[in-house]
């Protein structure tokens, strides 16, 4: 198992070429050192996507064998949909009576959530938010559901949001507006909410987050903050490390907005089973 790291902010201006290279170099490395399952994780799956860096089968003398890699994308909406499950119920908030918007609802992930919503639970309104309407579109009528509607239009309705746009700056929100209580759940990296929002009855909880039962000694998550670094993890790393534990050896979450509930049902069945659990609101 081993993990590229890339910095958000190399997606704007001239850089990205420096972040394509960056990338493969990466993927080479790993591949180079044998590491049978490498996570590509947050922006580098999003940079190897919409860059089309699949074509770049060859660097120097390694050709680059995709099923070594995952985005992590399939435990990652698991989690997120397990957040909104369990910490729905931390608040009160009945999802049978709850509305739902997800920003980023035709992404990879945000896809992935809807599907698990619609059919996994008993959600009562599904409000879609992104900006490309065709996709939105054919997202709707694959779920045969929800509402498509702009983020400042569907805030004020939501009880939960779910945040999985990749923006490279956060979302300033006016807490007032919006239902009291209300659960964010921000599962943007970097974080789709650009402030810290301070408001009693507005819960934040950071999405794609496991924690592990036991300590992992490592310091890779002290450099991006988490509350406890030896346990809390993103879940597109810890996905790497549980096909690698269960010697799946296949690139388990590829391509784009073909994640389907069964693949979610099989990586969380082992995310259990391994001692990961959804990283929830503090009690
Ligand atoms: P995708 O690029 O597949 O999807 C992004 C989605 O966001 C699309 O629906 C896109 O639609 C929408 N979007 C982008 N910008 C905006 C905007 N300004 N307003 C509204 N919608 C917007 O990304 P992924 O699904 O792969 O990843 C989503 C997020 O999750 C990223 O921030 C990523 O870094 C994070 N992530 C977290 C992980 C973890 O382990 N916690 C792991 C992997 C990813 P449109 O372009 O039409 O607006």
């Amino acid at each position: 198992m081993w993990n590229s790291c890339f910095l958000p902010e190399m997606l704007a201006t001239r850089r990205i070429k420096a972040a394509t290279r960056k990338i493969v170099n990466a993927m080479a490395h790993a591949q180079k050192h044998g590491i049978n399952i490498t996570a590509l994780g947050g922006f580098s799956s999003i940079i190897f996507e919409n860059f089309n860096l699949s074509q770049i089968g060859q660097v120097r003398n390694v050709k680059l064998e995709f099923d070594r890699f995952t985005t992590g994308n399939t435990h990652t909406a698991y989690i997120i949909c397990r957040q909104v499950e369990q910490a729905s119920k931390q608040l009160g908030i009945d999802l049978s009576k709850a509305t739902i918007a997800v920003c980023g609802a035709t992404g990879d992930i945000g896809s992935a959530v809807c599907r698990w919503l619609d059919a996994r639970t008993n959600a009562a309104e599904l409000l879609l938010i992104a900006r490309n309407p065709e996709r939105l579109h054919d997202l709707q009528t694959e779920l045969g559901r929800g509402k498509i509607m702009d983020l400042e239009e569907a805030l004020p309705q939501a009880d939960i949001v779910v945040w999985v746009a990749s923006m490279p700056k956060g979302v300033e929100i006016d807490t007032t507006t919006l239902k009291h209580p209300c659960l964010m759940i921000d599962g943007g990296y970097p974080k789709n909410l650009g402030t810290k929002v301070k408001h009693p009855d507005v819960h934040v909880l950071n999405g794609g987050i496991v924690e592990h039962s036991l300590d992992i000694d490592w310091r890779i998550m002290s450099i991006v903050n988490m509350d406890v670094p030896a346990r809390q993890l993103f879940a597109c790393f810890a996905e790497s490390m549980l096909l690698e534990f269960e010697k799946l050896y296949t690139n388990f979450s590829w391509g784009r907005n073909q994640i389907t509930l069964e693949k979610m049902d099989l990586i969380g069945q082992v995310s259990v089973k391994h001692g990961f659990r959804p990283l929830l609101l503090p009690a």
